[in-house]
């Protein structure tokens, strides 16, 4: 039987929740064992092609058009789709955002810091990815599996994706199931 596919990708976050699934080790020869990790942030290949995979992982919430678009694609490529930790599950750090106008976070990055230059404007490249409300993943496209923390520990990611592969719903509850 061919292995389940895995696939990673991260939106806005830190990658804390990569170093975490990173941390499992070892243990990640033995997930090579069982599943065939076919694109992740840290290879050149970041998102599943079009035949898709089983199961996505995805970090980070949702902060800007080019997020929800790689979230889209990553829906629809993924049979299973992941949230992978805090801001992925309801917005987290990113989420802290949404206490302002959107106008108002961009001109205090952009033109109020200490060490912007006189005369600095908001840019508004249409290249740009435009900002948007931080949303959690699920605000943007349906979510099967849900693993809070920040980061989420890499035994709780070992054992998900453990159950995954083997063809299983995680069950994430009791002490798999706590925030750091
Ligand atoms: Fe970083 Fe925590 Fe967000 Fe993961 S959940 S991306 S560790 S801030």
């Amino acid at each position: 039987m061919p292995k389940p596919k895995i696939a990673t990708d991260w939106l806005a976050g830190c990658s804390g929740c990569h170093m975490s699934l990173l941390d499992i080790d070892e243990r990640l020869a033995a997930i090579a064992q069982v599943a065939d990790i076919r694109a992740t942030p840290i290879t050149d290949l970041k998102q599943p092609d079009e035949s898709g995979v089983d199961v996505g992982l995805l970090e980070g919430a949702v902060n800007n058009s080019s997020n929800e678009e790689v979230a889209r694609r990553m829906r629809a490529r993924c049979r299973v789709l992941v949230a992978l930790g805090d801001c992925a599950v309801f917005g987290g750090v990113p989420a802290l955002r949404n206490f302002f106008t959107l106008d108002a976070a961009l001109r205090r990055a952009y033109v109020e810091t200490e060490s912007t230059e006189p005369g600095s404007q908001v840019p508004s490249d249409p290249e740009l990815s435009a900002p948007t409300h931080v949303r959690a993943l699920q605000e943007v496209v349906p979510v099967d599996v849900f693993v809070p923390g920040c980061p989420p520990d890499p035994d709780v990611i070992y054992y998900v994706l453990t159950e995954l592969a083997a063809g299983r719903t995680p069950q994430l509850d009791g002490p798999r199931l706590h925030w750091h």
